[in-house]
């Protein structure tokens, strides 16, 4: 049976501050337990366990109900930890058999990128809706496949694309659309991180998919096409590896590219997995005044930052609008498109889009030249229906 989220007024409270001081906004409110979409997380990993399942206790319209995982003594443990019922619990071998449990309505995809295709349409055939982690896919192949897969099964599929949830990147979209500062002509972003253990899935080519760009300067791709809502016309890339280090033998340490945009804005990025972590944008405007974020892309205490020119001053500004959930928003507004039949703001397609560029960055590194993009014209033309 079709689950119904009933909306609610929240409760009204009398005031404690003026009206001039800065607002929380209304009290939450949060559907009974009962009536949420219930999510089975797949793969108990670092993100799963540190980040998503203490979101869900943030969560309005969504529960965890399921655990699937290789390791049958870990996902016990975490059963119990979060109250999900033994039975619940299912490993890879027998995650098809899901289809017969309706506590399930949507599964979390939360594998190494080369296992997405594969769940991804496993679940869409089991007939549940999916939420995949980022990056997608290995290849614009399997992100057609997943696409298709779940198309076909009449599902929903999102990619996990958080920063597109999280209310000061959604600001700071809505300063490039608004041309607060004029047009936005320059973005220049960066994410970077060292990473570690050698014998990591990251840094195998069929698990991991391919290396830093894919893994982490995905954020500053997904975020420059997120905040200027069209999509670039050409790339120009170079990528490298530190001859001789070890990890880096199968993927690539390093990219950095430029993405041309219609409109003549242009974006510098680059991404590493040999340099100390760093995770921000600014964008540049062309009448009077810049703003991004440092950090942009970590998971809590992003900072907001803005300059601008005014009389004979330069105004820094720091738009602070407190600290949500960000997994907790994404995981909720899937929930949201699951009951009310909508496409979420960033479905398949968004994810195919990313996959397109990036293998289009990936022959610009090779060949030293740039590379043609298909022009698409109209603004946002991959997303769903907008947040809450
Ligand atoms: P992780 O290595 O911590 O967890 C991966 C899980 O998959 C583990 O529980 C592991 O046991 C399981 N697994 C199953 N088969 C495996 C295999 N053959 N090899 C290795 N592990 C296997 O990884 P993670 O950091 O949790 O990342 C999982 C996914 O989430 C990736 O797609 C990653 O890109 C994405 N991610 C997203 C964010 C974000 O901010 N949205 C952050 C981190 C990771």
């Amino acid at each position: 049976m079709k689950k119904q989220l009933p909306k609610q007024k929240p409760v009204e409270l009398t005031p404690i501050k003026s009206e001039s001081e800065q607002s929380l906004g209304p009290v939450p409110t949060p559907v009974n337990p009962e009536k949420r979409i219930g999510y089975a997380l797949v793969g108990l990993g670092h993100l799963t366990l540190e980040e998503l399942l203490p979101a869900f206790g943030s969560c309005k319209y969504s529960k965890p109900v399921a655990l699937v995982s290789g390791d049958p003594e870990k996902a016990k443990k975490v059963a119990d930890q979060y109250g999900i019922p033994s039975e619940n619990i299912y490993n890879y071998d027998n995650f098809d058999s899901i289809k017969d449990n309706t506590d399930i309505d949507a599964v979390y995809i939360v594998l190494p990128n080369g296992m997405h295709e594969e769940f991804t349409i496993r679940a869409a055939k089991a007939g549940k809706h999916v939420l995949c982690e980022k990056p997608m896919a290995n290849s614009v192949e399997e992100a057609k496949n997943m696409i298709a897969a779940c198309k076909k099964a009449n599902k929903k599929l999102m990619i996990a694309y958080r920063i597109q949830y999280e209310p000061h990147n959604r600001l700071a979209q809505k300063w490039a659309r608004e041309k607060k500062f004029g047009k936005v002509k320059l973005i220049e972003s960066i994410n970077t991180q060292e990473i570690g253990d050698p014998k990591q899935w990251r840094l195998d080519k069929k698990l991991g998919g391919n290396g830093a760009l894919a893994d982490i300067g995905i954020y500053c791709l997904n975020t420059v096409r997120f905040l200027l809502g069209e999509e670039p016309e050409e790339v120009l890339a170079s990528a490298y590896s530190t001859p001789g280090d070890k990890r880096f033998e199968e993927v690539e340490e390093a990219v950095l590219f430029q993405l041309k945009f219609p409109s003549g804005t242009r974006a510098n990025c680059s991404t590493s997995y040999g340099v100390h972590q760093a995770q921000r944008y600014f964008c540049y405007g062309d009448d009077g005044g810049w703003f991004g974020l440092d950090p942009a892309f970590a998971y809590v205490r992003l900072q907001m930052k803005a300059s601008h020119a005014e009389e004979d001053m330069e105004l820094a500004i720091q738009p602070d609008l407190g600290e949500k959930n960000q997994f907790a928003l994404e995981i909720d507004h899937m929930s949201l498109c699951i009951v009310e039949d909508k496409q979420p703001y960033t479905p398949g397609e968004e994810g195919l889009q990313d996959h397109i560029i990036i293998e289009a960055i990936y022959e610009s590194a090779r060949t030293g030249k740039p590379v043609k993009l298909k022009s698409t014209g109209e603004l946002d033309i991959f997303r769903g229906s907008e947040p809450e």
